[in-house]
């Protein structure tokens, strides 16, 4: 076969589909099968527009690390990306242009990174226009529109500066928005979301603040390998203690049992590690109220900290079955 991935067999085609189904959380059988589909159309690239706010590119980075499949394949075999200010070779009034002809023949996947700021347009502008503009412009013929990262989906760390910066859902409000917050996003989290709606061209299954069921559904608290510490009250209070190595870090801030994503399952890095793994806590950065209501982030003073052990206190967070 021809095509995305050289001359390969239909059936290595197939395996190498099922297997990037199942990687990026795609794994039921219909879907499959459709991914497969998807993948082999050639008529299938997707236009696409990134545009990027109050970010620091870090999810174009973390795109940029997807391994499964390459982010050179879905780049250049899959989606047809005509704006990007980080990734494009054109600039100024040629990328513009493209822009503009993009986003008026619409059928895009829109993508956008970065936070936008309500408190005054100056804080950020592209090419002499209110970032806030280019956001509704580009949704309104967009196929679908994806916040990528928390900053997107819901303000991020942007949000607790002076720009009073919100994700895209605050702006964007007559559209489906499929909100991919962690900072910065996962990039299976992207790919798969993208996957899934060039396989059914639609959104995948939104919880109630937008974000993937696929991969949004479950704590992170209840997959930790810290857990049996959490429940038997063990908590990490001291970094040099070796003896301390795997507690939990409830006392070092830890917002996982407040916190949906599938990190601990996942892993980021091409599945190497996570966040608690690392012996960092979650800092709840799938959350709407990331950065301010999750700080301070290492120690268990913020707010959400003594809720979490309020909870545990009063039997609501109830030890997890041993296996
Ligand atoms: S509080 Fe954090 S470190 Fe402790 S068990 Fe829960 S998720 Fe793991
Ligand atoms: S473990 Fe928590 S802080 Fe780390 S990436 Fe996942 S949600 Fe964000």
């Amino acid at each position: 076969m021809n095509g995305l991935f050289g001359d390969i067999s239909r059936r290595d085609f197939m395996k190498y589909c099922a297997t990037t189904a199942a990687v990026l959380g795609l794994s039921e059988m219909e879907l499959v099968s459709k991914v497969s589909e998807a993948l082999a159309a050639s008529s299938s690239k997707a236009p696409v527009v990134w545009l990027e706010g109050q970010d620091c590119a870090g999810c174009t980075i973390s795109l940029a690390g997807a391994l499964n499949p390459p982010v050179s394949s879905i780049i250049l075999d899959k989606l047809s990306i005509r704006y990007h200010e980080t990734i494009m070779a054109s600039a100024g009034y040629l990328a513009e242009a493209v822009y503009e002809d993009t986003v008026k023949a619409g059928g895009h996947v829109l993508c956008v990174e970065g936070s936008i700021p309500t408190a005054d347009d100056r804080f950020c502008m592209i090419g002499g226009r209110p970032f806030r503009e280019m956001v509704k412009e580009s949704a309104e013929k967009a196929a679908v529109i994806i916040a990528v990262g928390a900053c997107a989906a819901y303000g991020g760390i942007p949000a607790a500066g002076p720009t009073k910066s919100v994700g895209i859902g605050k702006i964007v409000k007559d559209k489906p928005i499929i909100n991919l917050p962690t900072c910065p996003v996962h990039c299976d989290h992207l790919v798969g979301s993208i996957l899934y709606f060039l396989a059914t061209k639609s959104a995948p299954p939104l919880d109630k603040i937008g974000r993937p069921k696929l991969y949004f559904d479950e704590l992170v608290h209840d997959n930790c390998r810290r857990r049996s510490y959490f429940d038997d009250g063990l908590f990490l209070t001291d970094w040099n203690d070796p003896k301390q190595k795997n507690w939990c870090l409830y006392e070092k801030g830890c917002k996982g049992p407040d916190t949906y994503a599938d990190c601990p399952v996942r892993r980021w890095n091409d599945g190497q590690n996570f966040c608690i793994d690392c012996g960092a806590g979650c800092m709840g950065c799938a959350e709407p109220d990331f950065y301010d209501g999750m700080s301070p982030l290492y120690t268990a003073e913020s707010e959400r900290s003594r809720n979490i052990m309020a909870r545990k206190e009063a039997g609501l967070i109830p030890p997890k079955e041993k296996a």
